[in-house]
């Protein structure tokens, strides 16, 4: 079954879905930022949690840094309390929000899916950023992240003013342990096998829009506006 098939989305419950370095966490970040709406990253999420020394945190660094998944009981527990969606099926879903790098597998996206048919939800829009592997390796070796607000930088696409330095905040910027070399192949390899099938996923349930993210950032937020100005699903 399609779970809540028939019923009409009311609210923004976006899925981005794409190879890591496709510019999902940037996108997400600006368009949540306009329409205030929650941008769950499950990868900042687990940055958390292993900032923080939580046992969950524990327990995905290893996978983290070594390019793998997270194993999916883990993560399909933390998103289904993050956005008020328990197993129990408790709680109603009380605000819009972007799913940026969840679900992952196909047995995450069916997770999702029995969750938001038990609260009577549906997803608005499921959004593929297309973007050729040769340029998810450049991107991400390109790659930088501000370690004290979170702001992605980019040497090639999108350079800090300062090498090192945050233009939003000054503070210091760091490589992802996993956008080094040794592990960027990897994580692109789990993509195709694990990620890449749930566009047929979300295909067959007619839910799937491409969108071509071999563009600069700003291109790319301009269309993906369009497309759900266009009422996209
Ligand atoms: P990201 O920042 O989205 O590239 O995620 C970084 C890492 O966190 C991934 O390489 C995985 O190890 C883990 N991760 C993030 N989201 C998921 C997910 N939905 N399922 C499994 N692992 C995940």
């Amino acid at each position: 079954m399609t779970p809540a098939a028939g019923s009409r989305p009311t609210g923004f419950r976006a899925v981005f879905l794409g190879a890591p370095g496709a510019g999902k966490g940037t996108q997400a970040q600006t368009l949540a930022k306009v329409r205030q709406i929650l941008h769950l990253s499950t990868g900042d999420m687990l940055r958390a949690e292993v900032a923080g020394g939580t046992e969950l945190g524990l327990r995905a660094k290893s996978f983290m840094d070594a390019g793998k998944l997270v194993p999916d009981d883990l993560i399909i527990a933390m998103v289904e309390g993050r956005i008020g969606l328990t197993s129990a099926g408790k709680g109603p879903i009380t605000r819009d929000w972007i799913l940026d790098g969840f679900p992952r597998t196909v047995p995450q996206a069916e997770a999702l899916d029995r969750a938001l048919a038990r609260a009577g939800m549906a997803l608005s829009h499921v959004v593929f950023f297309d973007v050729p592997s040769p340029v998810l390796v450049r991107r991400l070796s390109a790659r930088w992240t501000c370690a004290r607000c979170g702001a992605i930088w980019n040497t090639e696409s999108k350079p800090p003013k300062q090498q090192g330095v945050c233009d939003h905040c000054g503070g210091s910027l760091k490589q992802r342990t996993d956008d080094r070399p040794e592990a960027v192949g990897q994580r692109l390899e789990v993509y195709e096998r694990e990620t890449a099938p749930l566009l047929d996923f979300y295909q067959s349930r007619n839910l799937l829009r491409r969108l071509d993210a071999n563009r600069s950032p700003d291109v790319v937020q301009h269309a993906l506006i369009q497309l759900i100005q266009n009422g996209a699903i």
